[in-house]
């Protein structure tokens, strides 16, 4: 019998450009309905973003997965995760690298979060309060850093603790309009490129 999580890898996720075994192993191995209020989780498994508190979201399960995919983590990485909201994608990063910060600015989200990651086990998730534009400098540099709201520019904090060699993926607003801009940012030395994913729409990253 296959879970409901392993049924969304083989039918949402497989097909539509998920190849890396590690991701979805991570995201068959993450139950997405503990993640959700007790009312939206016979929805769990549908291939959209849903509601949370706070007027938030959690993010669709293909978005959650290709920009894990495309951040490329390793094993002994250090991932800095902007925008906690259910903990969701901590949790499925936490499967792919070795320790995940994960930074919320709303207090009641952050609380809920990290209870839901303890009591599922997910022990190298450290959740904390506060405005992910400054990064988490006291554990930098992230070789991955994933960012869960989108922001007219890249934060230059997260630039600045992103390692040498690493992927940033973050959405980005072009022209104030949406769709924003999936983009991944890549470090090498001091230089900083990067190249477009796809088109998604996230909630704003606000700042102060
Ligand atoms: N990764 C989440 C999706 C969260 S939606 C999940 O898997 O459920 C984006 C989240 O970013 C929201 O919870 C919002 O409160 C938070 N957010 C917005 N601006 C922020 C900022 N400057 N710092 C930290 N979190 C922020």
């Amino acid at each position: 019998m296959n879970t409901p999580a392993e049924r969304m890898v083989a039918e949402q996720l497989r097909p539509h450009g998920v190849t890396d075994e590690r991701v979805l192993l991570a995201m068959s191995a993450v139950p997405r309905e503990e993640f959700l209020s007790p009312r939206m989780r016979r929805h769990a498994y549908e291939d959209r973003a849903l509601a949370i508190e706070c007027g938030q979201t959690i993010s669709q399960p293909l978005v959650v997965a290709l920009m894990a995919q495309a951040a490329e983590p390793q094993p002994d990485d250090f991932a800095l995760d902007v925008g906690t909201g259910s903990g969701y994608a901590a949790a499925v990063l936490s499967r792919l690298c070795r320790k995940v910060m994960s930074i919320e600015r709303e207090p009641a989200l952050a609380e809920h979060a990290s209870a839901t990651l303890k009591r599922l086990g997910f022990d190298n998730v450290e959740v904390a309060v506060g405005d992910g534009t400054l990064g988490w400098p006291a554990n930098a540099p992230y070789s991955v850093i994933l960012v869960a709201a989108a922001a007219g520019g890249v934060p230059p904090a997260l630039v600045e603790q992103l390692a040498d060699g690493g992927r940033m993926v973050i959405p980005v607003v072009i022209e104030q309009e949406e769709p924003q801009d999936l983009r991944v940012y890549e470090r090498r030395g001091n230089y900083v490129g990067y190249r477009s994913l796809f088109p998604v729409l996230f909630v704003p990253l606000r700042t102060g």
